[in-house]
């Protein structure tokens, strides 16, 4: 008899746990449950719509769902599961009743922190996540004059740009002094601020969300901080993302200190019949061994493959994470790699710092862009612990492969002497990376 492999969620770690459950064994059973209406589209796009820098939201749809139905995959759309009966190896399922399993995965992803202050339940706060709603949003996005986005974390940094682009009036409120401010260096973070300052953009930092505010129809008509009352007609909600672990809760599978699943290197959790993959989970980070949680939908996609082949019988390892990341941030690029200064400040993990501040292409060439190159290593050996950038152009590419060099244990060194493509339209002769190493090495050298 055939295997039955279950899914709980079909974001991108649930898709890629069908995905991988199914490589490995093509006759299993694998079916999915979500809550939505669809599977397989890019929540990663849904601030560009809105800031018209993609033109539909047709266009972050990946897959149809006929090739789910294809590829031997059952997903169940709009169905959600209540409970998870471990002992028995069933999950109950709303409007089907109980369903038996050999293998769990679950992947049931994030929710947004509840801002947990008065009038949360009024219309017209709006909470991104699933496109459909998002493209009901959209239409309403047409009739707002003046919105407030609350928490310049790495969503919040992206429907800030996307409204000012739209043309509405954009304010951004957060506790911390600058956006992004438990991870992004203030000499980054300025930089990216004052490009939002020239997009109209109002920034209230070191500002608390005391309420939202009714406008006398039930609709919010502003929100109340700490720094006074600022009038709007729609809220962005963009608090923290938190692990939807519910059901793992209930069920009694072990939850760590972020509040997500643990899991092992195979994505195994505390049962071994249930896997686990993506924001419900928590994952050890290479350097600092400390548990992370909330990572990226390529995390979670990656985990899902992994845990689903796992499921399936397979033998797969999920490695701790670098944390290679990048976005647009008002007219500039930033990213980096595992830790800047303000993280390794807050582990008290000490370092040498070598920064520089160079370009994107050829000087002559046009469309030339500025590139700032922040690396952290660990004092002595000058291993590479951390990097920090922000630029025009080629931010994601550098992130990418500074992931890489952390993880490998590179040093800076190496990165002093490293080659590098040189070509006018695509890279200048001084790469910013190799520069900024070298001032690190000289800067070790005269400390
Ligand atoms: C607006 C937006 C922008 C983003 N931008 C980026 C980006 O630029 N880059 C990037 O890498 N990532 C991005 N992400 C991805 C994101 O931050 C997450 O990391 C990713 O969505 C996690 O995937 P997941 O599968 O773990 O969970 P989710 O995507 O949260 O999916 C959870 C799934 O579980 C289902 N579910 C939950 N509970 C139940 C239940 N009880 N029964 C049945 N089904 C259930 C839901 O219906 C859903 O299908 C973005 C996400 C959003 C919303």
């Amino acid at each position: 008899m055939a295997q039955r492999v279950v899914v709980i969620g079909g974001g991108g770690g649930g898709l890629g746990a069908a995905g991988g459950a199914k490589a490995v064994d093509p006759s299993a059973q694998v079916t999915v449950y979500t809550e939505y209406e669809d599977v397989a589209y890019s929540p990663c796009g849904i601030p560009f719509v809105h800031g018209k820098e993609i033109p539909s939201f047709e266009a972050l749809f990946l897959a149809e769902k006929q090739a789910y139905v294809d590829a031997g995959i059952d997903v169940h759309y709009e169905t959600r599961v209540s409970s998870i009966d471990r002992a028995n190896r069933t999950i109950t399922v709303d409007g089907e009743g109980t369903v038996g399993y050999d293998s769990l995965v679950i992947s049931t992803g994030f929710v947004y922190a509840d801002p947990g202050v008065p009038g949360a339940g009024l219309d017209g706060l709006y909470y991104v996540k699933n496109i459909r709603d998002a493209m009901e949003w959209d239409k309403r996005l047409d009739t707002v004059k003046k919105a407030v986005v609350v928490e310049a974390g790495p969503l919040g940094i992206e429907m800030v740009t996307a409204l000012a682009h739209r043309g509405i009036e954009t304010h951004v409120i957060d506790p911390n002094p600058w956006c992004l401010g438990e991870l992004l260096d203030p000499d980054i973070a300025e930089v990216v601020q004052e490009s939002w300052t020239e997009l109209g953009i109002t920034m209230h930092w070191n500002t608390t969300l005391l309420g939202f505010v009714d406008n006398g129809s039930g609709s919010v008509g502003g929100v109340s901080t700490s720094g006074g009352t600022i009038d709007c007609d729609l809220v962005v909600v963009a608090t923290h993302k938190q692990p939807n672990n519910a059901l793992a809760v209930a069920a009694g599978i072990a939850i760590g200190t972020t509040g997500g699943v643990i899991v092992d290197e195979t994505m195994k959790t505390s049962d071994p019949s249930i896997w686990a993959c993506g924001d419900v989970c928590e994952i050890p980070h290479g350097n600092a061994s400390l548990p992370l949680q909330g990572l990226t939908g390529s995390h979670a996609y990656a985990q899902g493959k992994v845990a689903g082949a796992n499921a399936a019988g397979g033998s797969r390892v999920y490695n701790s994470v670098y944390i290679p990341w990048g976005m647009v941030a008002g007219k500039w690029m930033i990213g980096g790699a595992a830790f800047g200064e303000v993280a390794a400040d807050a582990l008290g993990m000490p370092y040498v710092l070598g920064v520089a501040e160079g370009i994107s292409r050829a000087r002559y060439y046009p469309g030339v862009k500025k590139v700032k190159v922040k690396l952290l290593a660990e004092p002595g050996t000058l291993r590479l612990i951390g990097a920090q950038m922000i630029g025009g152009e080629g931010i994601k590419e550098r992130a990418d492969f500074l992931g890489v060099a952390v993880k490998k244990g590179l040093t800076l060194f190496d990165l002093a002497t490293m080659e590098n493509v040189y070509s006018p339209p695509i890279g200048a002769l001084n790469e910013p990376i190799a520069v900024a190493a070298q001032n690190g090495v000289a800067a070790s050298r005269s400390a």
